[in-house]
């Protein structure tokens, strides 16, 4: 949906500018904002009053921006969720074998995710504070938790915050239910219109990101100086070499289990990716997926369709990874160390809140509020990101279409059509 009104002046160029060169251009300026104030600041013994008070202020945009985020969170997860399990079409035989497929390809990513972020522990490298008002670490006992997650109301999870267990209970019940419904199509549209009006709204919010990156960065720039970014830095390093991990996964599965080589899936599929990483939706990215997969790497139709269903909601692992690593990531910085059950509960939570994404840019960071809800981490840490999501965000987008054409040759099996063969 077109949300930029065609107008001209400061406000039209600056609708037109697209949203990366907005965040880059609003880190620069914060930079220089963060060094000048950093300059006048004064000393620990003898404080410029007003400038550290100007510096604590400015990180008021990326608390609102956050704070929004989280408010649309359980929406978008019910709806995606709802959305897919009323339109999912199988063939008879196909979904238990795709739902396996589904679920393994999520937990080696967050597997790969896990590890990658334990090994290379980016968040050491600066410490924060704990704040507060954080809610501290749940009990370990996940069982517990999971129960605590069944939810007392239908209403209840959609206000209450880190219940996405709660929501997903409730999308796959009504979601199951209305599959039997005569009226599915109405049902069916009225939820597609949700989903549309949740976009656009997030795309309201997405809008004031540059002045949240601006003030973050200027804020901790002009507090902490440039070493608060080297982590940051590194955690950017460790995402890229975890999402290529996981694309070497799927490659030789590709080769190992399906008649498709890997060179060919890259060369037919190069164009998909590009549209992936340059949208920053796999969404969008679906007609171009089906394209490549059904004339160009030669899958059968009814495979490569598959990629409608799977582009738009279950199928995101490099959202997965993310969502999981950045977790890690944040409780790293804070000191706190999560153990292999609260770790579990990452894994768990990011599954779910992977396929609340939706295929939507940048709705990764949306969900991934819940997950760090559910395993006790305070969200507004998770504007530390704002910066580099735009950027993570293609990455990750690029790797959850590659996931939908793997699960697409898989289910293609080991012999290539036959001439004339659908
Ligand atoms: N942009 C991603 C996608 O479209 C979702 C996300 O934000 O992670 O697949």
């Amino acid at each position: 949906m077109d949300t930029a009104p065609n107008q001209g002046g400061f406000f039209g160029w600056w609708n037109r500018t697209p949203l990366y060169q907005r965040i880059l251009g609003a880190m620069l300026l914060g930079v220089l904002v963060g060094v000048v104030l950093g300059l006048f600041k004064g000393t620990v013994e003898q404080p410029n009053k007003p400038v550290v008070e100007l510096l604590g202020e400015l990180g008021i945009f990326s608390k609102l921006v956050l704070r929004l985020l989280g408010a649309l969170a359980p929406a978008l997860i019910l709806l995606a969720i709802m959305q897919a399990l009323i339109k999912a079409a199988f063939e008879p035989g196909t979904a238990p074998r795709l739902v396996k497929l589904l679920l393994l390809n999520t937990l080696v990513a967050i597997c790969i995710g896990l590890l990658v972020a334990n090994v290379a522990r980016p968040g050491h490298w600066e410490h924060l504070p704990t704040p507060a008002s954080d809610p501290g670490l749940p009990k370990a006992d996940i069982f517990q938790q999971l129960l605590d997650n069944v939810p007392k109301s239908l209403l209840g999870p959609l206000g209450d915050e880190g219940k996405v267990i709660g929501v997903i209970f409730i999308a796959i019940a009504f979601g199951i239910a209305l599959r039997r419904s005569s009226k599915k199509a109405d049902v069916s549209a009225w939820v597609d219109l949700g989903l549309d009006t949740l976009i656009v709204i997030l795309h309201w919010i997405i809008a004031v990101v540059p002045l949240a990156v601006f003030g973050l960065v200027a804020s901790i720039i002009g507090t902490k100086g440039f070493g608060a970014f080297q982590a940051l830095g590194i955690f950017v390093l460790a995402v890229l070499l975890a999402l290529l991990l996981q694309a070497v996964y799927y490659l030789a599965r590709i080769r190992l289990c399906s008649w498709v080589r890997p060179m060919r899936l890259l060369r037919g599929g190069r164009d998909a990716l590009v549209m992936a990483f340059s949208t920053g939706s796999s969404t969008a990215t679906m007609p171009v997926t089906f394209e490549c997969l059904k004339n160009r790497v030669g899958l059968r139709e009814k495979s490569a369709s598959l990629g409608a269903l799977l582009g738009s909601n279950f199928n995101n692992d490099g959202t997965a990874l993310y969502e999981a690593m950045a977790a890690l990531f944040i409780a790293q910085m804070t000191g706190l160390e999560l153990s292999i059950t609260q770790q579990l509960m990452v894994v768990l939570t990011s599954v779910v809140a992977s396929v609340g994404a939706a295929g939507i840019p940048e709705a990764g960071l949306v969900t991934m509020t819940l997950v760090f809800h559910a395993v006790g981490l305070d969200p507004v840490y998770i504007a530390l990101l704002l910066p580099v999501d735009w950027f993570l965000d293609r990455c990750r987008t690029a790797i959850n279409v590659m996931g939908d054409m793997n699960v697409n040759c898989l289910l293609d099996g080991r012999t290539p059509k036959i001439a004339g063969e659908l």
